[in-house]
């Protein structure tokens, strides 16, 4: 296999679909040599197999505001594959989403599945609803509307759906009443459930709890064993960003920057734990702009801006795709930024990316570091098939069990000399399983 070719080849099959071709490039050009080790693989051609969703459905979803107006939205679901488990991965409500972003993340999705050591498939859907100034009852017959088609194509062992961007708690509950309506079932099949409905503790922490533990375990590798003294700088301002900000205090760390699609905020005294609450309830309660932290606070706002000018010691992109490019990754590195670990998916273009590695600064891809959100929606499917419910603390355990063995895996495929190249670790760790399970099941 020539990654070159076979990325060339689906560009000219998918044209327009710049984020699927970007998270394909970086997971082909990691995995090319070990791949070719294999020479069954090229002869089943499980590269194509593996690049190209399993199936995608798209549809019109049809809903009503609250003047009587009606509007018309597109829905998606990528069942990018299921080789290790049913489909899973989250719903995306944002207006930006269309069929590449989601083929993108459905990609990503069934490596880092296959890296939380869970037995989960990938895929990704959503619309390009815009959640953003709609009311509650809004909200909720948009949910329904989506779930009037999505259901007829998800199930407790054939595809889970969770959460994403602008869909959360209050999203996942309206779905699933809709689900549990048009299928007369209670098998708990979206995650992230209110607790009261098979729901999982900490699974609104986990992801960005999860990329804390990961990020502790590459720093004490480097004898670091706490973030005391350590300036962080997060971005976003949602369920990720929120949760990584409390784990970064609970671990002695100063946050410094918050951020949503408006600009971001930068608090030289730091963000602690009463100005989190705020954020937490500007966002969920009020659902307002990180900019009425700034004249609450009175601390500067950029309008328009990324954080990462602002000098840092550790970064944790946590919004979008695509936020922090190659000048943002350089400035970093030259305030003597040394770790990088991504709450988001893919949010590091591949010249941030390559400035991280050739500077060989601790730098953890999405696919790995945020894989707790995921992990835990595992662990809710576990407690839903055995109609149990586990203690916090068990979660928490089993949570930073796994985020340790994604870790320990990356460290494994990924060193490098003296350096552990993590994006070729989770690459070929993540690969290595699917590949082998689908060579065992036959060409299908
Ligand atoms: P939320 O909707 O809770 O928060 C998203 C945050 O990112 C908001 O502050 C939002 O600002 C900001 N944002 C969204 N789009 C853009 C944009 N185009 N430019 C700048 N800022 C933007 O989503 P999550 O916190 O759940 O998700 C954040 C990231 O983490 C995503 O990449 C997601 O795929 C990833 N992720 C999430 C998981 C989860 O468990 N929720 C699991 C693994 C990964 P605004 O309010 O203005 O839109």
């Amino acid at each position: 296999m020539k990654a070159k070719e076979v990325l060339e080849n689906l560009k000219r099959r998918f044209p327009n679909e710049p984020e699927y071709h970007q998270a394909v490039q970086e997971v082909l050009e990691s995995i090319e040599d070990v791949y070719n080790e294999h020479p069954e693989f090229e002869k089943y051609n499980l590269i194509e197999r593996l690049c190209i969703p399993d199936r995608i459905f798209s549809f019109r979803v049809t809903w009503t505001d609250d003047n009587g107006n009606t509007h018309v939205n597109m829905g998606y679901r990528v069942q990018h594959n299921n080789a290790i488990g049913p489909y899973k991965g989250g719903l995306r409500f944002h207006s930006s989403v269309n069929q590449s972003i989601l083929k993108f993340l459905a990609f990503e999705q069934t490596f880092k599945n296959s890296l939380t050591t869970l037995p989960m498939g990938g895929g990704k859907g959503g619309s390009d609803f815009n959640p953003k100034g709609k009311s509650n009852n809004e909200i909720m017959r948009f949910c329904q509307a989506f779930m009037l088609e999505l259901a007829k194509h998800i199930g407790p062992e054939t595809d889970v759906p969770a959460g994403d961007i602008g869909v959360g708690g209050r999203e996942v509950g309206y779905m699933y009443g809709m689900y549990k309506k048009l299928r007369c079932e209670n098998t708990g099949t979206l995650t992230g459930k209110g607790i009261e409905f098979g729901g999982s503790l900490i699974r609104p922490e986990a992801t960005g709890y999860g990329n804390i533990y990961f990020l502790m375990n590459m720093l004490k590798r480097k004898g670091i064993n706490d973030l005391k003294g350590q300036v962080v700088a997060i971005s976003g301002s949602g369920n990720v960003a929120t949760y990584t900000a409390e784990k970064v205090l609970e671990l002695g760390g100063k946050v410094i920057t918050l951020s949503d699609s408006n600009g971001y905020i930068y608090d030289p005294e730091g963000i602690d734990a009463e100005k989190l609450k705020y954020v937490f309830e500007l966002k969920n309660i009020y659902r307002g702009r990180i900019k009425e932290y700034a004249e609450k606070y009175n601390c500067k706002y950029v309008e328009g801006g990324r954080p990462w000018a602002e000098k840092c010691t550790i970064a944790l992109p946590s919004a979008t795709q695509n936020e922090l490019n190659g000048d943002d990754a350089k400035t970093l590195v030259a305030n003597g930024c040394i770790a990088v670990s991504e709450g988001a998916n893919m949010p590091s273009t591949p010249e941030a990316i390559e400035v991280f590695l050739q500077n060989k600064i601790l730098y953890a891809p999405g696919k790995a570091a945020n894989a707790g959100g995921v992990s835990v929606s595992g662990l809710e499917m576990t407690q839903n098939s055995i109609k149990l419910s586990w203690s916090r603390e068990e979660v928490d355990q089993k949570l930073k069990d796994i985020m340790k063995d994604i870790h320990d895996a990356c460290v494994k495929y990924g060193t490098e000399g003296d350096y552990v190249n993590y994006v070729k670790g989770a690459n070929i760790a993540g690969f290595m399983k699917v590949a082998k399970a689908m060579m065992a099941q036959g060409v299908i």
